[in-house]
């Protein structure tokens, strides 16, 4: 019998990420708060000594690449410089051969936390909430980086006013003869031309479509994005977005290569009577406007239940689709702006707008047919949270309870960025 049986083994379930399907769009590496997630001009990698299971990169992912796990015995796990070598993923190695387990070695069960999170990243969709029992079949993946679809710009238009602070673009791309189909809610990734500062190619850069499936022309090969050209960081220092900067400066003509399209969970719900509770701040109105717009194209849009939107800007100068907005039917959707830089006005946010309509959110919200989704700035996540705990709890109901079986029932969507 050999060292190894009279050793303890501890088994690990290394977290990897696929080659195969990543886009290198850098959406994990941005996301990990350990740094365990770091890439070169090849592939996104995993350090197994720094990763700590908090899973929060793995709904983010737009593909599902980084939802790859295998069972490793913890001193035999895959090295960065390895996974930076691979085109595919290895196969799962049994583990009383080429990972080393003898016949007599021990091989620990998983930490009952890590087992739990394992477990819950690797289920249904991959961690992902689940989309409407209704919705109809996302194609995803049709469109790689190195087969990317080459669109033409059929359009760039300034949504916001020329003296507002912002210049956000509508812009609308044509695919042509080539087969793009999109449904509301989902994404595309767009590959910016050039080199970044350490001469490889731009990440992959995600917007989500703004125009509903049947195109943003009915019945033509086109969709459209919502794209605010970035200058600035969340934190205001002064940066040049590339690929905002590249779309923002598109001219009709021009052509633009895609990946995509993605997004398997935020997708409207088809069935009548059901209802669209949708919050967003600036462009994380992109898919608020295709899933309003699919429903206003529809013949006999009151059977397809109530709209009510919640929406965030700074003024409304810098409200992208303000104009075709507000000239909506009131019967048709319920719409509530917020805007918190308005001169010699108190600022206003979507949550305190949520707390001035409480009993119509709590009533909506206690329909089995709604449908909640919240797209924009992360820093909203919380307030939202807070006054939707707040208007439940002054009507009785406790959010947590609800919020969670919203989402085991896909009808909670959160793209926040
Ligand atoms: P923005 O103009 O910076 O902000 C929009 C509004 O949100 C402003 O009134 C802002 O108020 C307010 N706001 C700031 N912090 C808030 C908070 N904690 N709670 C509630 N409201 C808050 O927005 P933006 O630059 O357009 O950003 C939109 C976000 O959507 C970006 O992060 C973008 O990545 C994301 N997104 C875009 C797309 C797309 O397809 N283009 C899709 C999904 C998501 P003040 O600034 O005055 O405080």
């Amino acid at each position: 019998m050999s060292n190894a049986s009279t050793t303890p083994v501890t088994i690990m379930r290394q977290h990897l990420i696929d080659p195969e399907i990543c886009i290198r769009c850098n959406t994990c590496e941005e996301t990990c708060p350990v740094d365990a997630i770091s890439h070169d001009s090849r592939n996104y990698v995993v350090d197994a000594a720094k990763c700590n299971y908090c899973y929060d990169c793995i709904s983010p992912c737009p593909t599902g690449a980084i939802d790859s796990w295998r069972n490793m015995r913890a001193d035999l796990a895959y090295p960065i410089a390895e996974q930076l070598l691979w085109d595919t993923l290895p196969a799962q190695v049994a583990l009383d051969e080429g990972a080393g387990v003898g016949a007599g070695d021990t091989a620990p069960a998983l930490p009952d936390d890590v087992a739990k999170i394992a477990a819950a990243a690797t289920s249904g969709q991959g961690g992902i909430a689940p989309p409407p029992w209704s919705a109809a079949h996302p194609y995803v993946n049709l469109y790689s980086i190195q087969k990317p679809a080459v669109a033409t710009v059929s359009g760039n238009f300034r949504l916001t006013a020329e003296d507002a602070s912002s210049d956000i673009r509508h812009i609308v791309l044509d695919f042509g003869n080539a087969s793009f189909p999109v449904l509301e809610g989902q994404t595309i990734g767009i590959l910016a031309p050039g080199l970044d500062a350490a001469g490889r190619p731009h990440h992959v850069r995600l917007y989500s479509v703004a125009s509903p499936r049947d195109g943003e022309r009915p019945h033509y090969n086109n969709l459209s994005l919502t794209v605010k050209r970035v200058t600035a960081d969340h934190e205001g220092a002064a940066v040049r977005g590339v690929a905002s900067n590249f779309l923002c400066d598109l001219k009709k003509g021009d052509q633009v290569n895609v990946v995509g399209p993605y997004g398997t969970s935020f997708l409207m719900p088809n069935h009548p009577g059901s209802n669209l509770l949708m919050i967003c701040t600036g462009t994380g109105s992109a898919p608020m406007r295709a899933m309003t717009e699919r429903r206003r194209r529809k013949s006999v849009p009151t059977e397809d239940g109530k709209l009510m939107l919640f929406f965030g800007a700074r003024t409304p100068a810098e409200l992208p689709y303000f104009g075709p907005l507000t000239r909506l039917p009131k019967d048709f959707i319920d719409i509530n702006l917020a805007f918190s830089r308005v001169p010699d006005q108190p600022r206003q946010y979507v949550q305190d707008l949520i707390r001035a309509r409480a009993d119509e959110v709590v009533r909506l919200l206690q329909d089995e047919n709604t449908y909640l989704y919240l797209c924009g700035l992360k820093g909203m996540e919380q307030g939202v949270d807070a006054a939707i705990s707040e208007v439940c709890g002054s009507h009785g109901l406790d959010w947590k309870t609800l919020q969670a079986a919203l989402l085991q029932q896909g009808r909670y969507h959160v793209e926040t960025y």
